[in-house]
């Protein structure tokens, strides 16, 4: 192993022991898989949103924001399936190299993590926003939706979902009996991309330490993913969102279920009844 991996391997575990992480698992020998290359020596074709670095990636990030929170109580409902792979070994990751300082005592608040985010500049996204999109509302939410990324009204406002996925994701909070201000909603990236695009692996990369560790401030009981790069973000899962929505993952130990993006509603529709039946799962996982 060359001297500049082992010193950035070195980091990445001082860093991940700093996050209270003591547990590492090693791939099963022989399993074949190949290792992705170190940072340094990505190529654009290693930039592509999947394979194992790509996943390897999610699961370290994954992994950093830690296990500790209590798990619902409830017993799970029928159809909860375990995340598509355990945690594997932790591969080093740009967004833990660059990761804010990890000196905390104790749990952290929403606050204290957006002071750390600042005015981030940790990616290009910084340079076409107006307004970062931290997240709202509830900071114990026991229900926290995570959607792709601000679009134009909510880079306006420096608010998540207030254009019409917004309204469309109102309307299903209040049809299983809750309010807007009773959740959290967060996005995979807190800025705009430009022309509304997908966040791109980088970008990804950068934001999500900070939405995990809001997930862990709240403690929430459980996580609606809306849309593949929330899905692939937080679940590490890849497979096409139509496929795996409606099933409730393990994330840590929170539970998470994947739908459907409102936007996707917007343009189909009359797919509304998948969202419909999506979100009378999350009523009846929380008892409503
Ligand atoms: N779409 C998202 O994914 N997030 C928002 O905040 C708004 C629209």
């Amino acid at each position: 192993m060359d001297e500049r991996l082992k010193q950035e391997l070195a980091n990445w575990l001082e860093f991940s022991r700093e996050m209270g992480i003591e547990d590492f698992y090693q791939r099963a020998a022989g399993s074949g898989e190949p290792l992705p290359p170190p940072p340094s020596q990505r190529t654009p074709a290693d930039s592509a949103p999947s394979g194992p670095a790509a996943e390897a990636a999610a699961a370290a990030n994954r992994q950093a924001f830690s296990v500790a929170a209590a798990s619902p109580a409830a017993a799970r409902p029928s159809g909860i399936v375990a995340a598509a792979a355990p945690i594997s070994a932790p591969i080093p990751s740009l967004s833990l190299f660059e990761a804010p300082s990890p000196k905390r005592a104790g749990p952290e608040t929403l606050e204290q993590i957006r002071a750390d985010l600042g005015d981030c500049r940790r990616c290009k996204l910084a340079a076409g926003r107006k307004k970062i999109v931290f997240g709202e509302t509830n900071p114990h939410a026991e229900l926290v939706f995570i959607g792709e990324g601000p679009g134009a009204d909510e880079d306006e406002q420096g608010r998540p979902f207030v254009g019409r996925a917004g309204q469309l994701l109102n309307r299903m909070i209040q049809m299983i009996g809750m309010k807007r201000e009773e959740v959290y909603i967060c996005n995979v990236v807190k800025c705009r991309p430009p022309g509304n695009r997908t966040p791109e692996k980088d970008e990804i990369e950068s934001c999500s330490p900070f939405l995990f560790r809001q997930v862990e401030a709240i403690k929430p009981r459980l996580i609606c993913c809306l849309g593949a790069p929330a899905v692939r973000t937080v679940l590490g899962i890849k497979e096409g969102i139509t496929k795996i929505r409606g099933r409730f993952y393990d994330f840590g130990s929170y539970k998470a279920l994947a739908t459907v993006h409102p936007a996707y509603i917007l343009r189909n529709p009359r797919e509304e009844k998948i969202l419909r039946e999506d979100f009378e799962k999350i009523r009846e996982f929380l008892g409503r």
